[in-house]
């Protein structure tokens, strides 16, 4: 029988490999593509006999090295977060550990250390004394969780009638969970947006229309930071057209959520308290690496109520008291342990670390928005809510869209792109902690430079 533990020199080769890594991250390419060689040769299965492991290193390095850097200071694409070390090395520890953290009982203490951590979020956000929270993998699971926790509170077991509004901006993971959950796609309704928030008058209208047709209104979605413009809704007022029709307040705070630890943040998502639930995504706006979400609910026992199941075989465990069963909250049993890889950065670096950074990162949105409105080529129609700035050239979308592909060629940057009302928009979102001032006027110039001869 061969031992299945790495020895000593096994361990140092792959912690030399992290730190080389990290070493190198300001120095790699944006982007980059190979001829598919490296990808196809990944599929290999694998073999019988053992591998050498420097070059099964060498091949990782490789494989990783093909496509986009996601963790890398130019990365301004969709939502960058770049990845702390320190949150990798908290990963590494905690799944070295390999704990159950499901149910307390197994491992009360590192229960405690994730729970601690969403309780200080759950104050973070103004929400009372009984709200919990809940680790998923990412939004969209956490979303799952919060519009099935809103159903069985709101409906009960008869929901087929239950309608949930949302607008043209909201992620469509709303409208897929709507789907997982069971309720037809025409029971999420679409209120009008003005200057791309929702309409709080036009959502009042919409629900008034919908129970006079024998529907029932339950979930109102509001969103703190669209994917595609980073735009907040009037929180408070959707919060208000809730409150009166009986709805369940839902903010998805994906994006948007980490930026309630600094000052403008929190006056941008104003209204973010009266959620009944909340998604945020610690792998955007608190720089973790992907794979991390999290879900608020103002009511802890609606999350359980949704959720909860038994097994006989779990009769040995009684629970602790004053500790969540996470396996009981949401839709896994089995609870990847994701406490340490946002405990530890919170408990090393400090809250003020964070809050420092988001700041920059919402001065270094506000200079992209001023350098490029400044500049006759760029219109850039709205002022960033956060960190997304999506802007356009006045030479139309085909020259909009080469501009893109000629930026990205570069391996210098990497930009996306978004429609709005029918116009292709680049997109620059510098919210990594790497991306500094300096990455920002250098891709600035860049993008200047390129549109002249584009
Ligand atoms: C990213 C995002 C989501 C989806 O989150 P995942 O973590 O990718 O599942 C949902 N809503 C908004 C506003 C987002 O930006």
């Amino acid at each position: 029988m061969r031992d299945l533990e790495p020895d000593g020199p096994a361990l140092e080769t792959m912690m030399r490999l992290a730190t080389e890594l990290i070493a190198g991250v300001e120095r790699e390419p944006a982007s980059a593509y190979g001829d598919g060689r490296v990808t196809r040769a990944m599929l290999r299965p694998p073999p019988d006999h053992p591998g050498d492991l420097a070059s099964l290193l060498t091949d990782v390095k490789a494989a990783a090295a093909e496509g986009v850097d996601t963790a890398g200071p130019g990365y301004l694409a969709y939502f960058p977060a770049g990845g702390l070390m320190s949150s990798a090395l908290g990963e590494l520890i905690a799944q070295v550990h390999n704990r159950f953290t499901s149910v307390a009982e197994l491992a009360p203490a590192l229960v405690a250390m994730e729970h601690g951590v969403l309780r200080w979020l759950c104050d973070r956000f103004a929400l009372p004394p009984g709200s919990a929270g809940l680790t998923t993998t990412g939004g969209s699971t956490a979303t799952l969780a919060a519009l099935v926790a809103a159903r069985h509170d709101r409906l009960g077991d008869d929901f087929h009638e239950g309608t949930l509004y949302v607008t043209e901006h909201t992620h469509y993971c709303v409208a897929k969970a709507a789907r997982i959950s069971g309720l037809a796609a025409d029971r999420v309704r679409v209120v009008p947006a003005e200057g791309l928030r929702m309409d709080p008058g036009a959502a009042a209208e919409l629900i008034a229309a919908d129970r006079a047709a024998g529907l029932r209104p339950f979930l109102m979605v509001g969103t703190a930071g669209t994917t595609s413009t980073g735009t907040v809704d009037p929180l408070t007022a959707l919060a208000g057209v809730a409150r009166d029709e009986g709805l369940w307040f839902h903010v998805d705070a994906a994006y948007g959520g980490g930026f309630q630890l600094t000052s403008r943040g929190r006056a941008r998502l104003a209204g973010v308290e009266h959620a009944d639930s909340l998604v945020l995504d610690p792998h955007k706006s608190l720089f973790l690496q992907y794979g991390t979400g999290v879900l608020l609910v103002r009511d802890g026992r609606t999350l359980a109520a949704a959720h909860t199941g038994f097994g006989d075989y779990l009769q040995d465990l009684q629970g602790v008291e004053g500790l969540p069963d996470f396996g009981h909250l949401g839709p896994e049993l089995t609870h990847e342990f994701r406490g340490l890889r946002m405990w530890l950065p919170l408990h090393l670096h400090g809250v003020a670390a964070f809050r420092d950074a988001l700041d920059e990162k919402l001065d270094l949105a506000a200079l992209v928005h001023r350098e490029l409105s400044a500049d006759p080529l760029f219109d850039l129609p709205w002022e960033p809510d956060l960190t997304v700035v999506p802007f356009r050239l006045h030479s139309g979308d085909a020259a909009g869209q080469r501009l893109l592909e000629r930026i990205n060629a570069t391996g210098r940057i990497f930009l996306s792109s978004t429609r709005v009302d029918g116009r292709f928009y680049l997109r620059l979102n510098p919210t990594s902690h790497r991306t500094r001032e300096h990455h920002v006027r250098d891709a600035l110039a860049l993008i200047r430079a390129l549109a002249r001869t584009n």
